[in-house]
């Protein structure tokens, strides 16, 4: 089937839920990506910045790029003109060099904090008590360039659904009481970035609001 054909599967898949779909093109090349633009899709995620860059300069200029993987420091400026939504904050550092840059490119810029839920050491994020230092720091009040949307995770790489759930469930729960708990000029929680390939529809179950798909759109990625 065509990467065309796939995505109005998934799509038809997941019509009772509310949501938006992030076609995560990561070591796909322009030509791949431009075939799902004319179908009137317009977000793709990347997890590089070079490759982020590289592509969105040969790409329409209305397509809204998402940042989903680990983003260093002195990265930022790369995509700070442009980037629709970074998933993958995972510092107040990194909040403070998004801010700086958002600033200088007189924009907001939304962004998600990466919280660790799985089991495996090597993924990305922060502790639940990180994330209740950044949201009750009173810096973060400064960061006028920044706007906090929620929470991006991602959950422990097995078969083992009930693992996979309740890791969700968990995330889902942080994630309405920072709801509640936290709110700002520059903190306002709407969503809640879980769900890939492999796991999107229990995802979505458990209140999803954003879906990471790569391979069930593009297929395989070759390295
Ligand atoms: C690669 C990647 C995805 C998509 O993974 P698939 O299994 O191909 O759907 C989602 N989120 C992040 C952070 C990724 O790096």
């Amino acid at each position: 089937m065509s990467s065309q054909n796939n995505l109005e599967k998934v799509i038809s898949e997941l019509n009772s839920f509310n949501f938006k779909l992030i076609a995560v093109s990561k070591n796909h090349p322009v030509s791949s990506i431009q075939q799902i633009y004319q179908t009137g899709h317009l977000d793709f995620g990347e997890n590089k910045v070079q490759e982020l860059t590289e592509k969105a300069e040969q790409l329409p200029k209305d397509i809204r790029w998402h940042m989903i993987g680990h983003l260093q420091r002195n990265k930022v400026k790369y995509i700070a003109p442009f980037i629709c939504l970074i998933h993958s904050v995972d510092s107040f550092k990194l909040l403070q060099e998004i801010n700086k840059e958002a600033l200088k490119n007189n924009r907001i810029i939304d962004c998600l904090l990466q919280i660790h839920i799985a089991t495996e050491e090597s993924k990305f994020g922060l502790s639940e008590i990180e994330l209740f230092e950044i949201l009750g720091s009173a810096e973060l009040r400064l960061l006028k360039n920044i706007k906090l949307k929620g929470l991006m995770g991602m959950a422990t790489n097995t078969d083992e659904e009930t693992i996979v759930r309740s890791e969700f469930k968990g995330l889902k729960t942080l994630f309405e009481k920072c709801k509640v708990r936290f709110k700002g000029e520059n903190v306002d929680f709407m969503e809640l970035s879980i769900g890939m390939s492999s796991d999107y529809k229990i995802a979505l179950e458990e209140g999803s609001t954003l879906i990471r798909i790569g391979t069930a759109i593009f297929g395989n990625r070759k390295y």
